[in-house]
This record gives structure tokens, C-alpha cells and sequence, in this order.
């Protein structure tokens, strides 16, 4: 198999699993018992929290373990909202977040919120003129991704912080596709809240992370006991949070030159492609990316056939967010973009990772051209542009 959806989900890295093992095996107490059987798993989880702080530029007290990205995105969306609703009720996010803020943005409009989803230009970057615009005294949270898991758009946070650091109003970064891909630093990022979530970084699924910059105004939205200085309750998954702090210091230590790497592969994979194959179109080339991602449209075929051609023949790929597979909607971060529904329809996700090799790549692009001309030749859906 070649596995090239690593914006899906990682595997799991050999070391983090070894890190973690002791702590679902022998070191399974309640980190917050009082005899040392607990109170040494709290110490191993306090001094994971330190190591993590550290390789983030940030406070251990600034750092709350949670379940998921979309926990991460709930908590810092959901929490700073309840905290400021007497201040203002007007969200600031962009058209192209991955369903965990969309979705949350819509429960919270339900709840009497006022949201403003800020456009993309064509190569997929929120418009900051739009933003900037859209900004009001009721303003109390911006919310744009770092970078988008479908085409790996990288987003202009550090303005967008400028913009609202000077305005005093609070702003959150989705960095869920970032961590290991770019050079991550709390302080270089200059977002008050800040999601992670492991298993997009080689370490286990079911454990992420929010970043909560020191006196920033946040409501818990699981409420309990006191864990998380009661600001998430519920038992700490010790095994998961000693994984997620064995791969993020990996992914922190390997990111510059495995982002050189795997630039190297995307760039050889794009050339090939359009070499390879005609009327093909590569999405977000003219903005910044992530080095790992690279999202093409094939006029005139279906991405979910070509997905499944790939598949039978031992190579993994993404038609969007893995989250939308099955929904029958064109991708909505494609479609702000400014693609037709069929062209978005049309459109792949190759993602690379520590895995691949150039011999990956060379077959994929093989491969790849034998399943588009055997799709094209039966394809009803007919030419025109991509
Ligand atoms: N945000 C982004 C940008 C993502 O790509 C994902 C997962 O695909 C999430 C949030 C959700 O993360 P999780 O799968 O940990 O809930």
C-alpha cells in the first residue's frame, strides 16, 4: 500500500507508541489520586505538559489537554463565546474552516451570536481587506485556520493577529494541519487560542490540545471534576497526552528538514502529474502551501472514481476532507475558491508523510495516469474546463 492522505490521519511513530505502552500497561493509576501509584502519573503527565510548553514556546499553565481538533476548536469557539457574550456577540471566521469551527459557528448563531464568514481569493486565501472590514466594537473573536486541510493553503495569521491584537479583540488559529509542517511557536503565531490535535503528527488518535494564552476570558464546556484547572473535566487520557508530547517533540525536531523533503516529493509529484496528464489543474498553486499537500482537478471525471481506482490499486487518496466522504456536497473550501460544483467534484487530495519516497511518487503519477485515461474514455460527464 501507498498511503498518500496524510492530511487524514498519521500513523502512529514506533517511539511515541513505545512511550506510551508503560502508561496503558503498568502506570494505568488516576493521575489524580492521592497515593504515589496516582501521584506519579501526575507527575509524568506534568512534566509531558513542561516538555510540550517548551518545544511550543508557551506556559505549561497555558496548555488544556482535550480529546480532539474538533474538541480543541468546540472549547476555544464555545468558551470564549459564553465568557464575552455581555461584551459583544458578533464571530469573525473565514468560508474555508474544516467542519469542527463551521459547524460550531452555526450552533452558535443558533444560540444568538452573529457570525461573518470572511471570502478566499482564488488561490484560497481569506481576504484580509474583507476581514479587516467585517471587524466591529461587537467583535469578540476572530477564528482562522493556519492552514486548510484540503488544498494547504497557508492563511495570513500573523496580520490577522496584528489586526486584532490592536483592537483588542481575541483570535483563534485552527493550526490542526500545521504542527510538524510548519515551524509552530505560540509567540510567532500571535493567536490568543491555538487547536493541535496528535494524531495528525504521528501520535495516537482521541488526544489534541488548546492553547490558551495567559488571561484570555474562557468558559469550560465540559464541566465535572476539577482536572485541567477546571477548565476541561474528565480523566486525563495520561497515555494519549505522553504520546501526543513524544510526537510533537518529533515533529518539532525532524519539521525544517522533513518540510524540505517532502517539498521536494510535492513539487516532483505536480510536475509529473501535469506532465503526465492533460487538463489538470492544480489548486492553490499560487498561494503559499504546506509542503506536504497538493490538491488537482481532472476535468471531466469524477475525484471519488478516481479515489477508488487508486484505491484498487494499493494507493490511498482523499477527494476532500476525510470528514466529508459519503456526503454527496462538492468541497465547500473549493467552491470558495471559485470552482464550478463539477470541477470541485473533480478535484483529489494527495497528501505525503514520512513514508513517502520518491519511488512512491514516480507510482502514484504511474498509476495514476492508467486509471484518469481508463476513466476518461467512459466518463459521461463530458470536457470543458476544469
Ligand atoms: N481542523 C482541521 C483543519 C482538520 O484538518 C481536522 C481533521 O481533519 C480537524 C480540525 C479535526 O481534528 P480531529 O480529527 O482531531 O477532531
Amino acid at each position: 500500500m501507498i498511503y498518500c492522505d496524510h492530511n487524514a490521519t498519521t500513523p502512529l511513530d514506533p517511539s511515541v507508541l513505545e512511550a506510551m505502552l508503560p502508561y496503558l500497561a503498568e502506570r494505568w493509576g488516576n493521575p489524580s489520586s492521592p497515593y504515589r501509584f496516582g501521584s506519579e502519573v501526575r507527575l509524568a503527565l506534568e512534566q509531558a505538559r513542561k516538555r510540550i510548553a517548551d518545544c511550543l514556546a508557551c506556559l505549561p499553565a497555558e496548555l488544556v489537554f482535550c480529546a480532539s481538533g474538533t474538541e480543541s476548536d468546540n472549547m476555544a469557539l464555545r468558551g470564549v463565546a459564553r465568557a464575552l457574550r455581555e461584551k459583544g456577540r458578533h464571530i469573525v471566521t473565514s468560508v474555508i474552516e474544516h467542519h469542527a469551527v463551521l459547524n460550531t459557528c452555526k450552533a452558535l448563531e443558533r444560540e444568538g451570536f452573529r457570525l461573518s464568514y470572511v471570502p478566499v481569493s482564488s488561490a484560497g486565501v481569506v481576504e484580509l481587506d474583507e476581514l479587516e472590514a467585517s471587524l466591529c466594537d461587537e467583535t469578540i473573536l476572530v477564528s482562522v485556520m493556519h492552514a486548510n486541510n484540503e488544498t494547504g493553503v497557508v492563511q495570513p495569521i500573523e496580520q490577522i493577529a496584528a489586526l486584532t491584537g490592536s483592537r483588542g479583540i481575541l483570535f483563534h488559529t485552527d493550526a490542526v494541519q500545521t504542527m510538524g509542517k510548519l515551524p509552530i511557536s505560540c509567540s510567532g503565531i500571535g493567536a490568543d487560542l491555538i487547536s493541535i490535535s496528535a494524531h495528525k503528527f504521528y501520535g495516537p488518535k482521541g488526544i489534541a490540545l488548546l492553547y490558551i494564552r495567559t488571561g484570555t476570558p474562557i468558559t469550560p464546556i465540559v464541566t465535572g471534576g476539577a482536572q485541567e484547572r477546571d477548565l476541561r473535566a474528565g480523566t486525563e487520557n495520561v497515555a494519549g497526552i505522553i504520546g501526543m508530547t513524544e510526537a510533537l517533540s518529533l515533529a518539532c525536531e525532524h519539521q525544517e528538514s522533513e518540510a524540505k523533503r517532502l517539498g521536494g516529493l510535492r513539487d516532483r509529484l505536480e510536475h509529473l502529474v501535469l506532465d503526465a496528464v492533460p487538463e489538470v489543474k492544480i489548486n492553490g498553486a499560487d498561494a503559499t502551501r504546506v509542503p506536504n499537500t497538493s490538491n488537482m482537478t481532472f476535468a471531466a471525471i469524477e475525484g471519488e472514481s478516481i479515489v477508488l481506482g487508486m484505491d484498487l490499486r494499493g494507493i490511498c487518496l482523499a477527494t476532500g476532507s476525510a470528514c466529508s466522504t459519503g456526503m454527496p456536497e462538492p468541497s465547500h473550501v473549493l467552491r470558495a475558491m471559485g470552482l464550478t460544483a463539477r470541477a470541485a467534484q473533480s478535484s483529489v487530495r494527495f497528501s505525503l508523510g514520512r513514508s513517502t519516497r520518491e519511488a512512491d511518487i514516480d507510482t502514484i503519477v504511474g498509476e495514476l495516469q492508467a486509471v484518469v485515461s481508463r476513466l476518461r474514455a467512459i466518463s459521461c460527464i463530458g470536457g470543458g474546463p476544469a
